[in-house]
């Protein structure tokens, strides 16, 4: 068994360590061929033509050599610039040539030991990233690290130098993603055979190649969790369906569908979590695709103004954030082990509120403007720029927010900070779980030892123990119905129940809080 153990970590790494670095082993030279495939169908908005224009400018750089990305991409962008800068200048808009072919020319001017060699070292990367972790986790055994307390001693778990050096290399890797996606053309490349199982006409971009990042990491640590939860049937449950509702709904159906020459959606992805949805260009892609696409496009208005609140009603907000929803599946498999790092603080719960509420009524806002600045034509509303305001909400809360605080921010402040703060789509189901559903959490009061493991293990910041101590209900709007207090709990007190309305909110006659004794007189009466 050790023996394994140890092959399957080299495999891992070795793989871990081939991926990384590949993103050092291009080197890269513009072609003519390039350049004529990427522009000779693109003109500027007063008609002329992206290639004959840029191919005078580009000729310094074709047929050179550039050992690395930075020189290739910095020689690029400053001819584009340069081109730019005076049209800038003099309000020529229509004449500027707009820089969103930087990706596909860095990765088709790739050449060398890895363009060359891209299926069999993405085949060593990928196969043994996957099998090397999963087979490292299956003869590892389980681990529940609640008990053992283990997280608090690890480094990589509670804020040491490697948690430090994994949540700084998560950030980086987002701000590379969203912002400077061409340096991640090699791992495009990697990705290539992969897109190819789908389609022979597609290729990989950034968004391709971090869904299927985002499918391995699932895959790996959702089979960690599967062990780790062994016999215990609601964690496996929702295990098994996040790992499905993310590898299915959110990688292979849109492929699919892609290669069906059908609108590309991942159809469990509802607004406000998708603030695009009713972006104007949007809608009428859907509805030039026909039948499917508006088919798809009322779908998920449907889901939004029927499923959402039925769901919740019936079963809290977990049906979604802690069974379907991709972000809460990544929180819940490739999270896990930095749960506890949630802050369980007052002042942590009001911060909460204000900021994920804020989000609701500023993604509301600002989709309520591209909508009647679609309706109208013209892109400002009451002397408003629609444009403007999405581009903030998209830079500010769709990048920033979700991506590098949600998931770079893992290993500092716990698994959840963005379903916790940021969310708009739990915000809303929040609001239902907390004054209209069927869902809490019942407390046996009397069999508590107060160990808090459940507050302890609780990724939204709840003082679950605080309830737990007073026989008390939890209906809290944060809560996304995970489980793990319940199933750390050593008492059997918690347990997670759909049931009928009344007595749900069991306010005690006497309630000893952190402000100190408060009567509730309408009870004593
Ligand atoms: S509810 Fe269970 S886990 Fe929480 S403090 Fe009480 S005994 Fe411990
Ligand atoms: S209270 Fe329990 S079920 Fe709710 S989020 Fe916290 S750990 Fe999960």
């Amino acid at each position: 068994m050790r023996a394994i153990r140890n092959i399957s970590l080299t495999v891992f790494f070795a793989a871990l360590l081939l991926f990384l670095s590949s993103l050092f082993l291009s080197s890269y030279r513009l072609s003519d061929q390039v350049i004529a495939e990427r522009f000779s169908v693109m003109y500027t908005a007063s008609g002329k033509s992206y290639y004959e224009i840029l191919r005078p400018q580009l000729e310094p750089m074709v047929n050179v050599e550039y050992h690395s990305s930075f020189g290739f991409i910095s020689d690029y962008s400053a001819i584009i610039k340069k081109y730019n800068e005076p049209l800038i200048a003099a309000g020529n808009w229509d004449e500027v040539i707009k820089d969103d072919q930087l990706v596909m020319i860095t990765k088709h001017s790739s050449s060398g030991w890895l363009a060359d060699h891209a299926v069999y070292v993405s085949t060593f990367c990928f196969l043994g990233m996957l099998l090397g972790g999963i087979l490292y986790f299956l003869v590892t055994g389980p681990a529940n690290e609640y008990r053992r307390r283990a997280v608090w001693f690890s480094s990589l778990s509670n804020r040491g130098v490697a948690g430090i050096v994994l949540g700084s290399g998560l950030i980086l890797f987002y701000i590379i993603l969203y912002f400077f996606p061409a340096y991640l053309s090699p791992w495009m490349l990697l990705a290539d055979p992969l897109r190819h199982w789908f389609t022979d006409k597609g290729e990989a971009d950034q968004w391709f190649l971090y869904g299927w990042m985002y499918c391995m990491a699932m895959l790996v640590m959702g089979i960690r969790m599967l062990i780790k939860w062994k016999g215990n049937r609601y964690q496996t449950f929702r295990t098994v369906s996040v790992m499905f509702f993310q590898l299915c709904f959110a990688f292979i159906i849109p492929e699919i569908l892609s290669a069906l020459n059908q609108p590309a959606v991942d159809v469990k992805h509802i607004w406000p979590l998708h603030y695009n949805y009713f972006d104007g260009a949007r809608i009428d892609q859907m509805y030039a695709f026909g039948g499917i696409g508006i088919t798809l496009f009322w779908w998920g208005i449907a889901l939004f103004l029927i499923g959402v609140p039925l769901f919740t009603y019936f079963y809290g907000k977990r049906w979604y954030c802690s069974w379907i929803c991709g972000c809460g599946g990544l929180a819940e498999t490739a999270g896990d082990p930095f749960r506890h790092l949630s802050d369980k603080s007052q002042k942590a719960w009001k911060i909460e509120r204000w900021m994920i509420y804020s989000v609701l009524v500023f993604v509301s806002v600002m989709t309520l403007l591209v909508v009647v600045a679609w309706y109208s034509g013209k892109d400002e509303v009451m002397g408003i720029s629609s444009g403007f305001i999405k581009m903030i909400y998209g830079f500010l809360i769709g990048s920033i927010f979700s991506g590098v605080v949600g998931t770079g921010f893992y290993p500092l402040m716990g698994n959840r900070v963005w379903c916790r703060f940021g969310c708009p789509l739990a915000a809303y189901m929040g609001i239902i779980q907390r004054f209209k559903s069927r869902f809490r959490i019942t407390t046996n009061g009397g069999q508590c030892i107060s160990c808090g493991n459940c507050s302890a293990s609780c990724e939204m910041g709840i003082d679950v123990r605080w309830y737990a101590q007073r026989g008390q209900n939890i209906v809290r709007a944060s809560c996304v119905g995970c489980g793990i207090c319940s199933s750390v709990c050593p008492r059997g007190v918690l347990k997670l129940e759909n049931a009928p309305e009344a007595g749900r909110i069991n306010n005690d006659p006497i309630l000893i809080g952190r402000e100190g004794v408060k009567m509730n007189t309408d009870l004593i009466k």
